[in-house]
């Protein structure tokens, strides 16, 4: 699951991830049409072997009928005259047999069309015993003698009558050029090679029986038996010279499928990273166990030491990556979900801090809050494990001014949060919408200034107005926080002022997990002898 989605949700793999896609899809597809071609190709040779096979039979229905006849019709005395010229009656219908034998236990006496032969001849043991229809075979025999000499042909007996069989050629229609097929008898467990090409049926009876696993060796192999299972025909298609007379179709269809798979790969792939994407995977996971709480230590600059820290949202993906707040505090707002979040956030910093710092540690703790949940009664249920008289933690709540919210009506919110022992601070003073009048009015604890004024470059105005802002701070007599102190020399600058309370930012320490800051604070917390400590 960690490397899918690390592969899922990663912006450098997404051509990757769209080549796989449309290279799948492609072959998917690419399969498809070669069954369904190799399926045709293979009815096609099914359909030949079907018209070989009735040859077959209408060969052997005849040579059963005429023996059929002879039993009917030959009543005189063998090989007399009477006999004869009956014979010769059967013998010239025309059915592909024109010569007729007595032949009584194997020895034929006399034809149809020789009468008497001179030396009966006896025809030994068949090479295919009489089977279902009662007709032995002795195949591609020399019929000289016979009143045929230089010929040959497989004879037929059944019971005192023999017939010969003309050389066995496949039918007329040997099929289509890319086919070749075989006809052989089946004798006994094995088969014997009668007619077309030599090989052919043993190679399809060892082949796959289904037609697209015969597709990777490039040929094709059908086979058919007659309902008695004597005479069996098989066919093969070597695939590639089919493929190659129908070049032009084949990459007009290669051509059309392509662009068929791109097509297919844009919808799939946008569904793909619609479910892949940072929203939908924020949504799907939101819940405790993706929330990771990073906390910032507050410098007191009146006893150099940590005596708070500000907790800030972190967001473990899926993959394992830390995401920042500004990826996904704007999909909390968006769905709504501002409440839960910072319930969720001010439970995992409980649980956090409950387990890690000691309890003789007293903590100031600034937790971000969105303005729209600017409800007192709400926040002291979020806040309550922290308000417990047990409690060695002091909750606070930054607000930011915004167009949303009126800071001057949300007094009555702030005094009840105040009056159950939460904090208010106003955050990010002095950039945004903050107000000057709000400032002066509303009574709460602390401010914090923006921290572009603490980042600021030495030389610019910026720089020029943090001395103002914390002067026009302090006048208020609130606790001031001066956040994104980045060097010692600004630190310095802010602890000689005396005027600001707190100091916060990179210089003093980042956002730190909840082990670091616990080891951080066990070094730079307030001792139990209230000895003071420097940082940075
Ligand atoms: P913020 O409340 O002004 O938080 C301080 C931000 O400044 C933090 O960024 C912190 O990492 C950064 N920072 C601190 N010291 C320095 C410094 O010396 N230099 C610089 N360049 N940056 C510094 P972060 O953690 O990315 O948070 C950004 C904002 O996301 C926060 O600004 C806050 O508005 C919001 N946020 C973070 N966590 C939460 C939360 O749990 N709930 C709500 N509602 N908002 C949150
Ligand atoms: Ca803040
Ligand atoms: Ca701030």
């Amino acid at each position: 699951m960690g490397q899918l989605a690390t592969f899922m949700i990663s912006p450098t793999n997404r051509r990757v991830r769209r080549a796989v896609v449309w290279l799948l899809i492609f072959a998917f597809m690419f399969a498809g049409a070669a069954w369904i071609a190799a399926e045709q190709v293979a009815q096609s040779m099914r359909i030949e072997l079907e018209r070989s096979l009735v040859t077959y039979g209408a060969l052997r229905a005849n040579i059963v009928s005429i023996f059929d006849a002879m039993d009917a019709e030959l009543t005189a005395s063998p090989c007399s005259q009477p006999y004869l010229n009956a014979m010769r009656r059967i013998a010239y219908v025309p059915d592909g047999i024109s010569e007729l034998f007595y032949a009584p236990d194997g020895v034929i006496v006399c034809t149809a069309n020789g009468g008497r032969v001179d030396t009966p001849l006896v025809l030994g043991p068949p090479d295919v015993a009489a089977g279902a229809f009662g007709i032995a075979l002795w195949l591609d025999r020399s019929l000289t003698g016979l009143g045929l000499d230089g010929l040959t042909g497989t004879i037929a007996r059944r019971n005192d009558f023999a017939l010969a069989i003309p050389p066995q050629f496949l039918p007329a229609h040997t099929g289509p050029e890319w086919m070749q097929q075989e006809l052989v008898y089946q004798v006994g467990s094995g088969f014997l090679h009668r007619a077309g090409a030599e090989g052919v049926y043993a190679a399809a009876i060892a082949a796959p029986a289904i037609v697209p696993l015969g597709i990777p060796s490039g040929i094709l192999y059908q086979s058919a038996c007659d309902p008695a299972g004597e005479h069996c025909v098989a066919a093969q298609a070597p695939l590639l010279p089919l493929a190659t007379q129908r070049i032009a179709a084949i990459v007009l269809i290669l051509s059309a499928l392509s662009v068929l798979a791109a097509w297919l790969t844009q919808c799939a792939c946008s569904v793909v990273e619609r479910y892949w994407s940072f929203e939908a995977r924020f949504l799907r996971r939101f819940n405790q166990n993706g929330l990771v709480c990073a906390y910032q230590p507050l410098l007191n600059l009146r006893s150099d030491t940590v005596t708070g820290c500000e907790v800030l949202a972190r967001w473990r993906d899926v993959d394992g990556t830390i995401v920042m707040p500004d990826q996904f505090l704007p999909i909390v707002e968006k769905h709504n979900l501002t409440e839960r979040f910072t319930a969720m956030l001010v439970a995992t910093a409980y649980a956090d801090l409950a387990a890690l710092l000691p309890e003789t540690q007293r903590l100031q703790l600034n937790f971000n809050i969105f303005p729209r949940d600017l409800d007192a009664n709400r926040l002291i249920q979020v806040f309550a494990p922290f308000l417990a008289a047990s409690s060695h933690f002091t909750p606070v709540v930054e607000l930011v001014e915004t167009a949303e919210v009126d800071l001057a009506t949300a007094q009555m919110e702030i005094d009840a949060l105040r009056e159950a022992g939460i904090g208010v601070y106003i955050d990010d003073f002095g950039a945004g919408y903050s107000s000057m009048h709000n400032l002066a009015s509303l009574v709460l604890d602390g401010v914090k200034l923006d921290r572009s004024f603490a980042m600021a470059a030495d030389d610019s105005v910026m720089v020029r107005m943090l001395d103002h802002a914390i002067e026009l701070v302090h006048a208020t007599g609130r606790a001031l926080v001066v956040e994104g102190v980045e060097t010692r020399e600004r630190l310095e600058r802010l602890r000689a002022g005396g005027r600001v309370d707190f100091a916060q930012g990179y210089g003093i320490a980042r956002p730190l997990t909840i082990e670091a800051f616990a080891a951080f604070l066990a070094e730079h917390g307030s001792r139990p002898n209230g000895q003071p400590r420097m940082v940075a």
